[in-house]
């Protein structure tokens, strides 16, 4: 990786004058201009606002006026998240031209914070996939073993925090998108608690799975981009009040006590051997930083991806059925209206994402809505039951994030029911709406790497963190 710029040093750098904020966004253009046609992680560059923002942190320092948490910090961002005149396609065709006149909450509180946007980062359409081949500009190549998929969704984001193409990313994740994606590149990434993340901008799949989170190359600088973005948004009104705690500060308490569950369906056939290893040295470590280990149960386990995948396809059919070529994107002219919105849908959704409508609008339909759609929504509750029940025992679940390492470009194409496999070990989290974050957790044969899985309670993230930053700083990531 090119030098490893974090948060601290690179405000450090800035106050100290070693380097302009301008100097800066050139340098990390200029390595995106290297890197990026052999990657393909980002699809639009959002130079003149990035340099804007620069000058105006440069400002600061030359005023030596206190710089403001991000100050000058160079960020990704997925291209699902509305930038206020930067283009926002989601990975689609039917949005090659969208503007948004916008920006996402999570956004505008990056900049606030003195962040430089550098631009918008690939992914699947509309957030639909596990590998980013399903985006319509071209698949992502994982940075750490270029023949295979970086993860996905937000394969991007996660491709351009590990290649050094930003020093933090936001990616979006409605049922394993942030951390399945940063298992795979090798760096730390985290879903807040459902409610803790505006979703005001985000351009919705699901939108009682969907939340917004930050992909970084160390879990401090997670934990700073989560304060930031953090917190009750008016515009998005299942944001939370709870108030946001000092993550950064709260992280540096120490693990020993802590009580982690390991939930046995997780470890279930099906896992690869070298993922099973570094997983079970990486639970290893945490018994050796102190932590009591204790064995659990989560019964429901097994029905999580089929729940998933009624109730997101359910959620799609509903969300996507804005793009009719009348409100927003692209438009194909036909003599009649019905025509029209048929070819314009026809030529403008990619297929799996035709497949996900037409899922979604079946189990909705009438006659099958109690069969599939409510079943579904019972399923859950008990899923978050399952969850809710573990943490009156122990603090923490670990498991794995992904059941396989990043696999080969083009491997599971034509398989949409491996693809969806994917996701077994993080969909859970996501239809319980706790807090979760993927850690690395060594490279297998040195080189693919895997993911430790850590989810706490609602609200929990100060605690998801703090075993986080103790894993990293013990060396989890080289295990
Ligand atoms: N891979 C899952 C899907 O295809 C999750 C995607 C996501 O989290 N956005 O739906």
């Amino acid at each position: 990786m090119t030098a490893a710029w974090t948060i601290d040093a690179v405000r450090g750098s800035l106050a100290a004058k070693k380097v302009s904020a301008q100097e800066l966004a050139a340098d990390f253009y200029k390595r995106i201009g290297e890197r990026n046609s052999e990657l393909n992680a980002y699809l639009t560059l959002s130079e003149e606002r990035a340099y804007r923002q620069a000058a105006r942190m440069d400002a600061l320092v030359a005023a030596g006026k206190p710089l403001p948490s991000l100050a000058g910090v160079p960020i990704a961002i997925k291209d699902v998240i509305s930038t206020r005149g930067v283009r926002t396609t989601c990975g689609s065709k039917i949005l090659e031209n969208y503007v948004p006149p916008y920006d996402a909450t999570a956004v505008e509180r990056l900049e606030a914070a003195g962040a430089v946007i550098l631009g918008k980062t690939n992914c699947d359409e509309f957030a639909m996939g596990s590998s980013n081949e399903n985006s319509a500009y071209g698949a992502v190549r994982n940075p750490e073993a270029t023949d295979r998929v970086p993860g996905g969704s937000s394969g991007g984001s996660a491709a351009a925090v590990a290649a050094g193409l930003a020093v933090a990313s936001l990616g979006t994740d409605t049922g394993g998108s942030i951390r399945q994606p940063g298992s795979f590149c090798g760096i730390p990434a985290m879903m807040g608690s459902y409610g803790r993340v505006s979703r005001y901008g985000l351009i919705a799949f699901a939108s009682s799975l969907d939340r917004i989170g930050p992909f970084a190359t160390n879990t401090r600088d997670v934990a700073a981009i989560l304060g930031v973005i953090a917190g009750r948004d008016s515009n998005d009104s299942t944001s939370t009040t709870a108030p946001v705690p000092d993550y950064r500060a709260a992280m540096e308490k120490p693990v020993k006590g802590l009580v982690v569950g390991i939930p046995k369906e997780y470890f279930a056939e099906g896992m690869d051997d070298g993922v099973r290893k570094k997983i079970e040295a990486g639970i290893e470590l945490l018994k050796k930083l102190g932590c009591e280990l204790r064995e659990i149960q989560m019964a429901h386990t097994d029905y999580a991806i089929a729940t998933y995948y009624i109730i997101a396809t359910a959620e799609a059919s509903s969300n996507l059925a804005r793009y009719d070529g009348v409100r927003y994107g692209l438009r194909v002219e036909d003599d009649s209206l019905l025509a029209m919105y048929r070819k314009t849908r026809g030529a403008g959704f990619g297929a799996e994402v035709k497949r996900r409508i037409v899922l979604g609008t079946y189990v909705l339909s009438a006659g099958y809505y109690n069969a599939y759609y409510l079943k579904g929504q019972k399923v859950r509750a008990l899923i978050a039951q399952d969850f809710r029940d573990a943490f009156r025992k122990v603090d923490v679940l670990v498991t794995p994030t992904s059941p396989v390492p990043p696999f080969r470009l083009g491997e599971r194409t034509n398989d949409p029911l491996q693809m969806y496999l994917a996701d077994i070990y993080t969909v859970t989290g996501s239809l319980a709406g706790v807090p979760g974050i993927s850690v690395p957790c060594g490279k297998i044969c040195g080189k693919l790497p895997v993911g430790l899985q850590i989810f706490g309670p609602a609200f929990g993230e100060a605690t998801v963190l703090q075993l986080a930053h103790a894993f990293e700083q013990a060396g989890g990531g080289s295990l």
